[in-house]
C-alpha cells in the first residue's frame, strides 16, 4: 500500500484536529507532509512535535519567527508564512491528498490550488463551493482531481448516492437530496428573545462542537444554506431539488429519494471523524475512534420543516441561488462580515440576516466566470455589509 502523503490545511482548527487524530490512529497509511494554521502558534509548534511536517505555514512573518524559536534550532520542519506558501502546499508535487479545512474565503485560493494540481482533495472549506462554484467544479474536472466532501451532509449522500452519479440525477432514478439539520441552539427560542443572544450562547451547539464561525451558522442556519449550495456543485443537483430537514438528535447525516421511493441515508454518532475517516481512506474504510451508534439509546429520531421566519438565512441562500452569477459569493462575504462583527460584539445576533438580505438585494449579481469577478463580488459585499453594521452600532 503507498501511503498518501498529506498536507492539512487548518490544522489547529477543529476538522484539523480531528484528521490528524484520525491520522494518527494509521501510521502505516499516512504521511504528514505539511500542516498550516494562521495565530494560534504555540498549538500548531505542538502538531509539529507529534506530528514531524516538513512545512508548517502561519500567518505572518512575526508567527512564523515564534514558531521556528519554539520548535527550536535544527528542527525537521520548516517554517512558512502567507497565502502563497497555503497554495505552494496545497500543489506541492510530493503531496497526494489535501484536507482543505480553512475556515471562510481564506480557504479558497487554497483549495482551488489543490484542486488545479489534481489531488484527491478532502474538502470542508464549503464557503470555497459557495464562492465559485462552477469555477471550482471546472478546475476538479480540469485536472482530474478527486473531490471528496467532508462535510457531514454532503459525505452522507455521497456515500447514499450510486457510483457513476457523475452521469447525472435523471440517469441515476435521484429524485432529490435531503440534508439534515439540527436545528440549532435557538430552535425552540422565543424569536423575539434572540435580539439578546451573546457570542457563546450561539457558539454552544446541541450536538457538535466546531468552531466559532460554523457554529454561528448553524444558530442562524445559513450554515444549512450554504450547504445547499454546496450540494448544488458538489452533486449537480438544481436547487429546487435540494430539500432541508430538521432532525434536532443529528443520527441521520443526510438522505438521496429515489424514483421508485426508495430514501437512502448515512446515519452514525455525530463526530466530524466519521466522514474524515470516510474521505481519507475511500474507497476503502478504516477506524475512526468513533463510538458506535446505539439506537436503542437515542430511543427516538424526530423531524420537522424549517421555519424559513426563524430562520430567514436559509431562505437568502436559496435566493442567492437562484440568482446565480455572484450572488453566492456577496452571500457568503456579507455573512462572513457579520457573523465576525457579532462575535466582536458590534452585531446583534438577530440582525445577521438582515445584513446579508440587505447587501444581496444591492448587489448586481454579475456572471462569475472568472476568480476576478467572485473576488470582486465579495470585496463589495464585504464593503456594504461593513457599512450596513457601522450604521447598526
Ligand atoms: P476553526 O475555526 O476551528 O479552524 C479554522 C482553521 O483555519 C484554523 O486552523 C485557523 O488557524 C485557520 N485560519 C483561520 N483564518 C485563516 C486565514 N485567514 N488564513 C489561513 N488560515 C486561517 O474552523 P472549523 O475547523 O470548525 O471549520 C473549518 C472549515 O470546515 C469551515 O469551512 C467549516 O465550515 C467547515 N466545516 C466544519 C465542521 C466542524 O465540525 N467544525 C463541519 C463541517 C464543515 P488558527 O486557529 O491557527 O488561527
Ligand atoms: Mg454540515
Amino acid at each position: 500500500m503507498n501511503k498518501q502523503v498529506l498536507s492539512i490545511l487548518g490544522a489547529t482548527g477543529s476538522i484539523g484536529l480531528s484528521t490528524l487524530d484520525v491520522v494518527a490512529r494509521h501510521p502505516e497509511r499516512f504521511e504528514v507532509f505539511a500542516l498550516t494554521g494562521h495565530r494560534q502558534v504555540e498549538k500548531l509548534a505542538e502538531l509539529c512535535r507529534q506530528h514531524a511536517p516538513r512545512i508548517a505555514v502561519v500567518a505572518g512573518a512575526s508567527e512564523a519567527q515564534t514558531l521556528r524559536e519554539l520548535l527550536g534550532a535544527g528542527a525537521r520542519t520548516e517554517v512558512l508564512h502567507g497565502a502563497s506558501a497555503l497554495d505552494m502546499v496545497a500543489s506541492a508535487p510530493e503531496v497526494t491528498t489535501v484536507m482543505a479545512a480553512i475556515v471562510g474565503a481564506a480557504g479558497l485560493s487554497s483549495s482551488l490550488a489543490a484542486a488545479r494540481a489534481g489531488k484527491r482533495l478532502l474538502l470542508a472549506n464549503k464557503e470555497a463551493l459557495v464562492m465559485a462554484g462552477e469555477l471550482f467544479i471546472d478546475a476538479v474536472r480540469a485536472a482530474g482531481a478527486t473531490l471528496l466532501p467532508i462535510d457531514s451532509e454532503h459525505n452522507a449522500i455521497f456515500q447514499s448516492l450510486p457510483a457513476g452519479f457523475d452521469y447525472g440525477l435523471n440517469q441515476c432514478g435521484v429524485r432529490r437530496i435531503v440534508l439534515t439539520a439540527s436545528g440549532g441552539p435557538f430552535r425552540t427560542a422565543a424569536v423575539d428573545s434572540l435580539h439578546t443572544v451573546t457570542p457563546d450562547q450561539a457558539c454552544a451547539h446541541p450536538n457538535w462542537v466546531m468552531g466559532r464561525k460554523i457554529s454561528v451558522d448553524s444558530a442562524t442556519m445559513m450554515n444549512k444554506g450554504l450547504e445547499v449550495i454546496e450540494a448544488r456543485w458538489l452533486f449537480g443537483v438544481p436547487g429546487e431539488r435540494i430539500g432541508v430537514l430538521i432532525h434536532p438528535e443529528s443520527v441521520i447525516h443526510s438522505m438521496v429519494e429515489y424514483d421508485d421511493g426508495s430514501v437512502l441515508a448515512q446515519l452514525g454518532n455525530p463526530d466530524m471523524r466519521t466522514p474524515i475517516a470516510h474521505a481519507l481512506s475511500y474507497p476503502q474504510r478504516i477506524s475512526a475512534g468513533v463510538s458506535p451508534l446505539n439506537l436503542a439509546k437515542v430511543g427516538r429520531l424526530t423531524f420537522e420543516d424549517p421555519d424559513f421566519r426563524r430562520f430567514p438565512c436559509l431562505q437568502l441562500a436559496y435566493q442567492a441561488l437562484q440568482a446565480g452569477g455572484t450572488a453566492a459569493a456577496s452571500l457568503n462575504a456579507a455573512n462572513e462580515e457579520a457573523v465576525a462583527a457579532f462575535l466582536g460584539g458590534k452585531l446583534r445576533f438577530d440582525r445577521i440576516a438582515g445584513t446579508v438580505g440587505e447587501v444581496l438585494e444591492q448587489a448586481s449579481h454579475a456572471s462569475a466566470s472568472s476568480l476576478g469577478d467572485v473576488l470582486d463580488a465579495d470585496a463589495r459585499a464585504r464593503h456594504a455589509a461593513r457599512e450596513l453594521i457601522r450604521a447598526y452600532a
